[in-house]
């Protein structure tokens, strides 16, 4: 059992660069720690719905190579992000628009809405924001922070919006059109079937172990016969190098999955966001809505934010000076493997939030740049 690539994870990098490699008469063998293939974007079936089990995946891309590629693998429908904010008995329109503005204020014009904005930020008077609070203040205006940012940022996060730094928040995007549409990419939907039947197209024809942890698996290569010329690493590089340099920080999330077979609509939308800071999750998922829907029953998730421990699932990097400093110390410790060729690639071999098609130009240009 000789191969030219072990991949470690079947999520959407592993999968497609083995795609890629496999078209290039390589062998690969897919390993994955999990009981399933598709990592993160891992949809299972639900009450005969698609359920995202690892927070909601809505694709999107402005990069036609991107989006011609994963029609290959799957046919995607017309869905479109139009999440909905509640706060408290109010509900508004996402992204930030035309329609907020007009709930918000009762404005109907785009020159209404930027007067109503300007005003409440030149009565703020914050010249140099110190922190996340004065910057989003002097970016959106009052009510607008106060609705719909802070207590969702303050959720996310962990901690108030005083304490976290002005840099988080570069630009409020403010649309002055009554869009709705959250992405501004030029393509976007959800693969008809589920993303999990989308990664199973890439892999097919590739042996794939899941239930299999690398460094287990390669305790047992040498008993097993099994050799390759090169490794693929999509997991957390500090765990690769077992945090000999310290470990990298992360935000998690937890997710409740509730079934309600006898509900047929719980909510009317896909996504729902919760800005209050008193209400625990930021958002419901309800999952029939991304591929519209008709099953008798409904599955929705509450997604909350949590503290990350090692042992965590780890969903975001936190991209801060302490933390980019320690990756690119784990970055000099790759290029330093030398018995065999080592590649770090994905949202945890990268330590870097990657949409996914992001995900997928990075794996195609790795495949390409491979021998
Ligand atoms: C809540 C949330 C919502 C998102 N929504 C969107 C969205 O709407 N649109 C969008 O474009 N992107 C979205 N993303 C981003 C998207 O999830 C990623 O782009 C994509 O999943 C990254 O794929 P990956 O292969 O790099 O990582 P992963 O999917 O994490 O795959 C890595 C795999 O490696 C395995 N692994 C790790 N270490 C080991 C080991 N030691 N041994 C064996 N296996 C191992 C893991 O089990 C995992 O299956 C979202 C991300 C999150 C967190």
């Amino acid at each position: 059992m000789q191969y030219d690539y072990l991949i470690v994870g079947a999520g959407l990098f592993g999968s497609v660069f083995a795609c890629e490699m496999k078209k290039k008469g390589k062998s690969c063998l897919v390993i994955d720690r999990r009981e399933h293939i598709a990592g993160n974007i891992y949809t299972e079936k639900i009450l005969d719905i698609q359920v995202h089990k690892y927070g909601a995946h809505i694709f999107h891309t402005s990069d036609r190579r991107v989006w011609e590629y994963v029609n290959r693998y799957a046919e995607f429908n017309c869905f479109v992000n139009s999440p909905v904010a509640v706060y408290g008995e109010e509900l508004y329109n996402l992204p930030f628009n035309m329609n907020t503005f007009n709930r918000m204020w009762g404005v109907k014009t785009p020159a209404q809405a930027k007067a109503k904005i300007e005003e409440q930020i030149k009565e703020l008077n914050i010249s140099e924001p110190q922190n996340l609070e004065e910057q989003a203040l002097s970016l959106a205006g009052k009510d607008v922070y106060e609705k719909l940012i802070k207590g969702y940022t303050e959720k996310q996060w962990g901690r108030s919006c005083k304490e976290l730094p002005a840099f988080i928040i570069k630009r409020v995007p403010l649309r002055f059109t009554y869009d709705n549409n959250y992405f501004n990419d030029r393509y976007q939907g959800i693969p008809v079937g589920g993303y999990t039947a989308m990664v199973e197209k890439m892999l097919e024809g590739t042996e794939v172990r899941t239930h299999t942890e690398y460094k287990e698996f390669i305790k047992q290569c040498g008993a097993e016969g099994i050799t390759f010329d090169r490794v693929l690493y999509t997991g957390m590089i500090d765990e690769y190098f077992d945090y000999k340099l310290g470990a990298l920080e992360y935000r998690s999330l937890r997710f409740e999955q509730e079934e309600m077979p006898d509900c047929a609509n719980y909510q009317g939308n896909a996504v729902v966001n919760y800005t209050e800071r008193s209400v625990p999750y930021t958002r419901i998922i309800e999952h029939k809505h991304f591929e519209f829907g008709s099953q008798p029953g409904t599955v929705i998730t509450r997604e909350y934010p949590a503290k990350w421990e090692p042992g965590d699932e780890p969903y975001y990097p936190v991209n801060d000076e302490r933390n980019e400093k320690l990756f690119r110390e784990y970055k000099k410790l790759a290029e330093k493997e030398g018995n065999f060729k080592l590649l770090f690639g994905g949202r945890l071999g990268q330590y870097r939030y990657y949409d996914m098609d992001k995900v997928i130009a990075a794996a195609l240009d790795m495949a390409e740049s491979e021998a």
